[in-house]
């Protein structure tokens, strides 16, 4: 079960960082990269190392945890069947998704408490310009915390395993897009009513330039409740919007700083 599990976390990992890696940075003339880079400054190759090297020793200690945690519990099966099925799997996976944010939030905001960031996080932030590969680049300790909200769910709520699997892909797809070094998804969603609530690529690259504020991880609603969304993020916004050629805009954030 172990050697699955950790197989499975290394697996997702570098399907979902290398299929990003492939499609933003090696793809020559790839316009998004061209238009939507958020700094101008390449990765460099030490960065990409400690990055996949660590993160694949995040998923040796995700894959370990859980291995241990599973140990002797049986696969939980959906209880609806048809239409009924796919309300009970949406629910599920809304309420995995709203959880893990809240507790990413608040977990990543006492993170960065300056008697902890060096030895729990800065491992983390060692990427002032993260790659996609950064996405699990954790210390040990670090990792631990990241999944430890997870832990009691497994033992005793029966979420569906199936609901787990999809979690699990969604997670890792999301957190890379958050450290692909590009805007994905239009401009106009960071002003839109509903969807403004997104945690965006720009948001967590800003978060690893500045090294405070954007805690959030699949939305920003804790950010924007709690005020510790960066201030500079509209004009973030305008500036790209303004100049959608210019792969500047995190210095000129930096700077207002
Ligand atoms: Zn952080
Ligand atoms: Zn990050």
């Amino acid at each position: 079960m172990t050697v699955a599990l950790v197989t499975l976390h290394a697996t997702r990992y570098l399907l979902a960082a290398g299929a990003a890696w492939l499609f933003f940075w090696t793809w020559r003339g790839n316009p998004m990269t061209r238009e939507r880079r958020l700094q101008q400054a390449d990765f460099t190759r030490e960065d990409v190392r400690r990055e996949v090297l660590t993160s694949l020793r995040t998923a040796l200690i995700f894959g370990t945890l859980f291995g241990v945690v599973y140990a002797g519990l049986p696969v939980v099966k959906l209880e609806a069947r048809g239409a009924g099925a796919v309300l009970e799997f949406s629910a599920w996976l809304a309420a995995l998704l709203l959880v893990h944010d809240t507790y990413f939030y608040w977990a990543h905001r006492l993170a960065h408490h300056p008697r902890v960031f060096r030895f729990l996080h800065g491992l983390h932030h060692q990427s002032r310009n993260p790659s996609p590969f950064a996405a699990l680049s954790f210390g040990a300790l670090d990792a631990v915390v990241q999944v430890a909200w997870a832990i009691p769910l497994v033992r005793f709520v029966p979420v569906p395993s199936l609901v787990w699997l999809v979690f699990s892909f969604l997670a890792i797809g999301i957190n890379v897009i958050g450290h692909c070094g590009v805007e994905p998804y239009p401009l106009s969603w960071q002003r839109h009513p509903v969807l403004k609530w997104l945690n965006f690529a720009t948001m967590h690259n800003q978060h690893h330039v500045v090294v405070r504020g954007n805690y959030g991880l699949y939305f920003s609603a804790w950010d924007r409740w709690m005020g510790t969304l960066l201030p500079s993020e509209a004009a973030a916004v305008d500036h790209l919007t303004q100049h959608p050629l210019e792969p500047v805009v995190l210095q000129g954030v930096d700077r207002r700083q």
